[in-house]
């Protein structure tokens, strides 16, 4: 199947050529042609199957007939949240680079006065994120009379942030004869009454994620000991990937990803963050030195990366192991995407393995271990014995494998690598040298609290529960 049988425009052909896009991803191929012949469509997908260009292909060969009018958007895009909206925007400059059309993007957090400027003008694509649009609407400076065709992207997501009323409201201020693309990744009851009160004898058209489909991205487990020591796993996982171009890195809390982060920074990483405590502005600049490489790095909470399309992303790093199973799909679906290789890298403590277990039901299918090494084949302590002092352990010493890794390491370091850490003066001191405090260790050893001056007291072994205390934004 090829662009040119589903109809486009030629327009719209020159832009995907220009794109390098030399066939569509299945969304596509079953999206557009019923979309360009005026369908409903329903289509259940996510993020990295290509739905964007599903819906905003279409609407460029229909705006090419008509003129917008003042304050009346031809088009409604709803998207979300304003990095989303943001995305869109983009895509529609990518793939309407041959037509000119006026594109307004009414998001929270921007000024009122430029968003009114451009709808006064008269705009034939509207993005908007529920809210805003609903402010303006109410104000009288935007009539949505004019719409024919409406988008409403990531219905669950807006679901999960509570849009549902809102959407209905916007649903009911826009022409009933309008063409409606509605897309979701799952469908809860909500969702499906939605598209019965709204959507007209729409086509279902139903893709796989990205993330069930094996052979596009290659899985591990690698086993580590939870504190210090897991970061010195992940920043010699991250030195020894193959083929590494760039990695999100997900960990469950966000208070979680502010330390790692600060922490790949001091070890040299062009490391980025992007968590819900961060202001607008901040999660923008980040995620832009993201997509144009000038970190290659970027350490995420779940919330805030949800639904964001990073293209070209090679690794996929979880530094925590999600808590619920689903968060392990979205999460490795990042990479992997539209046809490109990904790998995927999860780091297990002990106190983890229930939460692999349940994944792996989920995905119907057991995850490898790297080195195919169990914990007690590495050496890895119960978690009750980890953060006991060093003189207390058994056995092998905890990061004896991750000199292992640092070997493996070596061996890399004589090929060119742009993510060797420009300062790697604490990987090479001695195991003998004195602690560098609480947050990094000396060599290998994590050194805890007062480290070999604790009181006797403070360290008798406890039981550690494994705390994972979900993000709320
Ligand atoms: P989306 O699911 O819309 O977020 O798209 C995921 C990624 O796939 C985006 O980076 C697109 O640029 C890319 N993409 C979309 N359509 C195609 C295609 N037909 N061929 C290759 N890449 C594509």
């Amino acid at each position: 199947m090829t662009f040119r049988e589903l109809g486009l425009s030629e327009k719209v052909l020159q832009a995907v050529e220009a794109s390098g896009y030399t066939h569509p991803t299945p969304i596509q191929a079953k999206a557009i042609p019923e979309a360009l012949a005026g369908r409903d469509v329903l289509g259940i997908a996510q993020t990295g199957t290509g739905k964007t260009a599903a819906f905003t292909l279409p609407m460029l060969s229909r705006l090419e007939q008509g003129r917008a009018r003042a304050r009346m958007p031809r088009t409604l895009i709803l998207e979300p949240t304003r990095e989303l909206a943001a995305q869109v925007e983009e895509s529609f400059a990518r793939y309407g680079r041959n037509h000119k059309l006026n594109v307004a993007l009414l998001i929270g957090g921007v000024s009122f006065g430029d968003q009114e400027a451009k709808i006064t003008r008269g705009a034939d694509v509207l993005i908007a994120t529920p809210g805003r649009l609903l402010d303006f609407s109410e104000r009288g400076k935007l009539l949505l009379t004019g719409i024919e065709i409406l988008v409403i992207d990531e219905a669950d997501r807006m679901l999960d942030m509570g849009f549902i009323p809102d959407i209905e409201r916007i649903c009911k201020l826009v022409p009933f004869t309008r063409q409606t693309l509605f897309f979701s990744a799952t469908m809860p009851q909500e969702i499906v009454r939605l598209t019965e009160a709204f959507l007209h004898n729409p086509v279902r058209v139903e893709v796989a994620p990205a993330a069930s489909s094996p052979a596009a991205i290659a899985q591990a487990l690698v086993a580590t000991e939870p504190g210090p020591a897991k970061r010195e796993t992940l920043r010699s996982q991250i030195r020894a990937a193959d083929n590494f171009k760039n990695a999100i890195i997900f960990c469950n809390r966000k208070r979680d990803v502010a330390i790692l982060h600060k922490s790949l920074v001091r070890h040299g990483f062009r490391a980025g963050a992007l968590h819900g405590d961060m202001d607008q502005r901040a999660r923008m600049a980040s995620l832009e030195a993201f997509k144009n490489g000038e970190v290659d790095l970027i350490v995420c909470s779940d919330v805030a990366a949800r639904g964001l399309d990073i293209p070209d992303v090679s690794h996929v790093f979880n530094f925590d192991v999600p808590v619920h199973s689903e968060d392990y799909v979205h999460r490795i679906g990042r990479t992997g995407r539209a046809g490109k290789l990904g790998t995927a890298i999860t780091l297990v403590t002990r106190a983890d393995r229930k939460h692999v277990a349940e994944i792996e039901k989920l995905i119907g299918r057991p995850i490898a271990w790297q080195r195919s090494a169990s914990f007690e084949e590495l050496g890895i302590a119960d978690e009750e014995v980890a953060y006991a002092p060093r003189h207390e352990r058994r056995g092998r010493r905890p990061g004896e494998h991750h000199k292992q890794q640092a070997g493996g390491r070596e061996r890399k370091a004589a090929k060119p690598n742009r993510h060797k850490p420009e300062h790697r003066a604490p990987e090479r001191r001695s195991a003998a040298a004195p602690s560098r405090g609480r947050h990094e260790s000396a060599g290998d050893r994590p050194v805890v609290g007062m480290g070999e001056h604790t009181p006797g007291f403070l360290l008798r072994p406890v039981k550690l529960k494994p705390q994972v205390v979900e993000e709320a934004e």
